[in-house]
């Protein structure tokens, strides 16, 4: 699952991809940020960041 973040009014929405080009929020016509990384209980499991 990934995190996606309306580059209009900052809604985010959970989904494996972006809602489209209409934000669900908002309903204006924006670009879906991908903020999967941004959040703070994304660490990803099993990898050792030593490497
Ligand atoms: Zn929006």
């Amino acid at each position: 699952m990934n995190e996606w973040k309306c580059s209009n009014c900052g809604y985010v929405v959970s989904a494996e991809a972006p809602p489209g080009d209409t934000c669900p929020s908002c309903h204006e016509k924006c670009s879906w940020l991908n903020v999967t990384c941004y959040i703070p209980d994304c660490a990803p499991e099993g990898v050792d960041k030593r490497l």
